[in-house]
């Protein structure tokens, strides 16, 4: 052992670094030796490591604030796939609600969509502003359907059974417990001494009166009496346990996310969605570097300047120039690398995943313009990885498909495995879920001239994950400890420390892949977190 390591114990840690960095080289490699596609080809996520840093903080002091566009950021930075098996808006609300964003697909009518937008920006709003109103004619029996479909019972009932009409009681869940007859008219059971607020009061004198009230719901009236909206205690409980929820500053109402493609009729279908309150729109292209897309960013920009466009998709910097020249306000990066995906395989374009992440968020943080890291996570190291090479945030579509909040039901495989349906946008089965004239997401991989399909995704179906409520907050929490062993305690730290060479890496052989996995056991268990 050489004398000046043998002193290395006995040195503060500067100084330890300082002699590491004059006699010998730093360990492992810089992210441009990394990735010079020129000496080992292009990479991807799988082949290679992070180094471990030091560890001087507590795993839930990191933080993992992230910007998805110019002007907005997340608490966490994770986004669900506009894809029709993964993101409507279950999926939507509670990556909203969990610190991410969904980003709700267009494979369908632009009413549906936009439906869709609205259900998520009235999911958490302080007064809802269209409460399910009854008249005192209608039954026990509607009320249960309403708790059945929509999962609640606490009604305001007014004299014509709508909104802006004189408020003569409320039903809860206690009302109508233990009353079996389900057509007894509602004026028979309704409470009429009600707690109410008039209209004009803020959000937090309101939610005063809620929370010191032992009632689920509070009526807001005008001066005549009339209800004009409603609180929910529930609602209160939802902020309460939903601190990361993504929202706009001074805004209650959830973050929403969709996609649109760059036909003539996508203008009529983003009106609808910004009419319904959209935050971001994607404009979804599998190969974004197009005269479509360029005048659909000039169009946005000019006609919804409140609106924040994400362009692409993008792997090479040339594409991305074209992009951001036109306004673009995010970037989404990827082709080829998602896990339903054969775009490589049958057109030959596209680029290994890490590669393409690091070119492209290189070039455009010289420009403030963030970049979603889209396709190929397949667990917490990916996201890692992806946001250590610049990506602000990562997008998921396979690993998010098989939770409770993704569209579709359950079923068992033939192996007996619970399961969902899991499909590419540019499968045959998703090209063909669609009549003409409706289609939107087809667009993505498909021309209306076209008289062959080509399919550049397949369809399948992917494990049963349980709830995002406890998966995401696992991602998160990985993410945290991960970055606390590269011993960053931020996404901004990390990226720096990529840029100086202050975080290294290590290429990953065949060999190297196969001893980082579970290897040499007869059988196991791989339970991700409890
Ligand atoms: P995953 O997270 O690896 O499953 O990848 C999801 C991403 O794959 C999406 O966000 C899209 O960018 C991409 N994608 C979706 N459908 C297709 C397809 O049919 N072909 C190619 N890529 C697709």
């Amino acid at each position: 052992m050489s004398s000046t390591a043998a002193n290395i114990g006995t040195l503060d840690f500067s100084t330890a670094l300082s002699v590491l960095e004059k006699e010998y080289r730093r360990d492992g490699l810089d992210v441009h030796s990394l990735l010079d596609s020129s000496k080992r080809g292009g990479l991807t996520y799988n082949d290679f490591l992070i180094l471990p840093g030091y560890i001087g903080f507590p795993a839930s002091d990191v933080t993992l604030d992230s910007k998805i566009t110019k002007r907005v950021s997340l608490k966490l930075p994770l986004v669900s796939s506009p894809m029709d098996t993964v993101t409507e808006e279950q999926m939507a609300i509670f990556m909203a609600l969990l610190g991410g964003v969904g980003v709700i697909h267009h494979n369908c009518t632009a009413e549906d969509q936009a439906e869709m937008v609205r259900k998520v920006k009235k999911y958490e709003n302080g007064f809802i502003l269209d409460p399910v109103v009854m008249s005192p004619k209608n039954t026990v029996g509607d009320v249960r359907a309403v708790k059945e479909k929509q999962g609640f019972a606490g009604i305001p009932i007014t004299e014509d059974g709508h909104l802006h009409s004189k408020l003569i009681g409320i039903v809860t869940m206690r009302d109508i417990q233990f009353h079996r007859d389900n057509s007894t008219a509602l004026s028979e059971v309704m409470t009429t001494e009600l707690l109410t607020a008039p209209e004009g009061i803020n959000l937090s004198e309101a939610n005063e009166i809620l929370r010191s009230s032992k009632k689920g719901k509070l009526p807001i009236v005008d001066q005549a009496g009339n209800l004009t909206a409603l609180l929910s205690r529930s609602d209160l409980m939802k902020n309460l346990h939903f601190p990361l929820a993504s929202k706009r500053p001074y805004s209650k109402q959830l973050l929403c996310a969709a996609a649109i493609g760059t036909r003539e009729d996508d203008k009529a279908r983003l009106k609808k969605l910004v009419e319904a309150g959209l935050d971001i729109v994607i404009l979804d292209s599998s190969q974004g570097n197009s005269m479509y897309q360029v005048s659909m960013i000039k169009w946005i920009k000019q006609e919804f300047p409140g609106i924040d466009v994400i362009a692409g998709n993008v792997v090479t910097r040339e594409q991305a120039a074209n992009l951001i020249a036109a306004g673009a306000d995010g970037l989404r990066i990827g082709m080829g690398s998602g896990s339903a995906c054969i775009t490589q395989e049958v057109m030959a374009v596209g680029r290994p995943q890490a590669a393409a992440v690091h070119s492209i968020c290189e070039f455009a943080s010289r420009f403030g313009v963030p970049c979603i890291a889209d396709g190929g996570i397949q667990n917490v190291g990916h996201i890692v990885k992806g946001l250590a090479l610049g990506a602000s945030t990562v997008m998921m579509g396979g690993l998010l498909a098989g939770t409770t909040e993704s569209p579709g039901k359950y079923f068992l495989s033939a192996e007996g495995k619970l399961v969902k349906a899991y499909r590419g946008m540019g499968s045959i089965d998703a090209m063909e879920s669609m009549k003409t004239g409706d289609n939107a997401a087809t667009g993505r991989y498909f021309s209306e001239g076209d008289k062959i399909r080509v399919a550049q995704g397949v369809s399948g179906s992917v494990l049963d994950r349980g709830s995002v409520t406890k998966f995401v907050p696992y991602l998160q929490a990985g993410l945290q400890h991960s970055f606390q062993d590269i011993g960053v305690q931020s996404i901004s730290e990390l990226q720096q420390g990529v840029n100086y060479g202050i975080v290294r890496f290590e290429i990953r052989t065949v060999s190297a892949q196969a001893e980082g996995n579970v290897h040499g056991l007869h059988d196991f268990n791989k339970k991700l977190y409890s």
